[in-house]
């Protein structure tokens, strides 16, 4: 049956924070005769809210990280690890890396956004997009206690992503190679995490200096030769360890497919989601401009408050493409939903101490109290995700002991 519900074939390319959601549904779906597939680069989604403080080792790996491969066994999707480097909403398939073409009727693309391309060199370079190369990076830190060497870490990149990753590998030095490594974080604007609250940003600022971390504001790394950095105002940093968080550009898979982007590489959607061009094809999360909301940070909440909307609309697609309707027809208008960020959303970020950082616009607070709070929203939200053998999970005030080892 051509577009029938039983050959209805729904494709899930990338398994970021917004797609998760759509485990949910996967098991009415496929009850109904829907066949799936989920294909992304890595079995494991590293959910971005807890890495920090996993690399500062509060959490275990397993603690931050959803079992992609392992849902997709249990509600019966068919999984593919692949990077997807093409869509052709024409012949209506997606290639992978490897050349493997996935068809689709439906598509949801979720695969996160990239990082602005480093400089060429040699020196030693973890990314921060796609999170799973996070795992490198925990693997070189645990090392760190036996390397007699003198070590560098450095930090491009001062915004909240790089300042929370800078405050928990610092606390992580400070206990297992206080005399051998260093940190140091190089930010180009005038301050440390310049979009938040000046007097945040100083505080925070004040605890990576006392605790021996260094910055160089209105500087960039501009090449790294081997086991140095140097910055584009002529300084020279050792460096054995450079951690690439600069902000966020595009994935490369929109370079290659014919759909309109944002000139920041990112794929246009209507507040449905939906690619305009081509309606069967759903983005959601840091891939995709919504449209009226394309300057919205490229964060979480905002990923995961889609997962709902992006439930709902793909569900609302495959009904409509059962029903023999064209799919061109399937916006909101006919009955999908639309998305809706938070007026104002609010971020915590962990300190690699017994504080937290509260800030939502202009208010800002950094209390024990917040880092509580993020440890409760970070493990509910986790908790969801954990699959009926995973028991072993951190309860909460396992999380919180385990942070006030670090006292401000
Ligand atoms: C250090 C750090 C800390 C952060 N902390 C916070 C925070 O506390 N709160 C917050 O709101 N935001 C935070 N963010 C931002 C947050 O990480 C992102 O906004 C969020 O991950 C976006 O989710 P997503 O759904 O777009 O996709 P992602 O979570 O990026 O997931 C995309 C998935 O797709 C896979 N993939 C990528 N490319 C392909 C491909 N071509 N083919 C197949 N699969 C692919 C990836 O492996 C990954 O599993 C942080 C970011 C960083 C770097």
């Amino acid at each position: 049956m051509q577009n029938g519900y039983a050959s209805v074939h729904l494709l899930l390319i990338g398994g970021g924070h917004a797609s998760v959601a759509l485990f949910e549904r996967a098991v009415a779906w496929r009850k109904r005769g829907i066949d799936i597939t989920m294909v992304s680069d890595h079995p494991h989604l590293y959910y971005s809210g807890m890495v920090p403080e996993h690399l500062g080792g509060v959490y275990g790996e397993d603690e931050v990280r959803i079992d992609l491969k392992g849902w997709c066994q249990h509600t019966g999707i068919t999984w593919h690890r692949g990077r997807v480097v093409r869509m052709d909403p024409t012949a209506r398939t997606a290639t992978t890396a490897y050349g493997t073409t996935l068809p689709y009727d439906v598509a949801v693309v979720d695969v996160g956004a990239s990082n602005p391309t480093p400089p060429e060199g040699s020196a030693q370079i973890t990314g921060t997009k796609p999170m799973h190369q996070i795992a490198r990076l925990e693997a070189w830190l645990r090392t760190l206690p036996e390397r007699t060497s003198q070590q560098h870490v450095v930090i491009a990149g001062g915004g909240a992503a790089g300042t929370e990753l800078a405050l928990n590998i610092q606390a992580r030095i400070r206990r297992t190679a206080p005399r051998t490594c260093t940190i140091t974080v190089v930010e180009p604007a005038d301050r440390l995490i310049p979009l938040f609250p000046e007097g945040s940003s100083q505080r925070v600022a004040d605890l990576f200096a006392r605790q021996g971390g260094r910055l160089y504001t209105g500087a960039r790394v501009q090449h790294r030769p081997p086991d140095r950095v140097v910055l584009d105002n002529g300084t020279r940093l050792p460096c054995t360890q450079l951690v690439w968080a600069t902000g966020s550009v595009g994935p490369p898979l929109w370079q290659c497919t014919p759909f309109s982007c944002t000139d920041q590489g990112f794929v246009k959607v209507i507040d449905s989601l939906q690619i305009p061009s081509a309606p069967r094809v759903f983005a959601a999360g840091d891939c995709a401009a919504v449209d009226g909301y394309a300057d919205l940070p490229r964060i979480g909440v905002h990923a995961v408050k889609q997962g709902p909307v992006l439930a709902e609309n793909v569900d609302h697609m495959l009904k409509h493409l059962r029903n023999g309707n064209p799919p061109e027809r399937a916006y909101h208008s006919a009955g999908l939903r639309a998305f809706k960020p938070y007026p104002v959303a609010p971020l915590i970020l962990s300190t690699g101490t017994e504080q937290g950082l509260w800030r939502a616009g202009p208010v800002w607070w950094m209390r024990p109290a917040a880092l509580r709070m993020k440890h409760l929203v970070d493990l509910r939200w986790m908790n969801r995700y954990r699959l009926p053998h995973q028991s072993t999970w951190s309860p909460l005030s396992a999380a919180h002991a385990r942070s006030a080892q670090h006292p401000a």
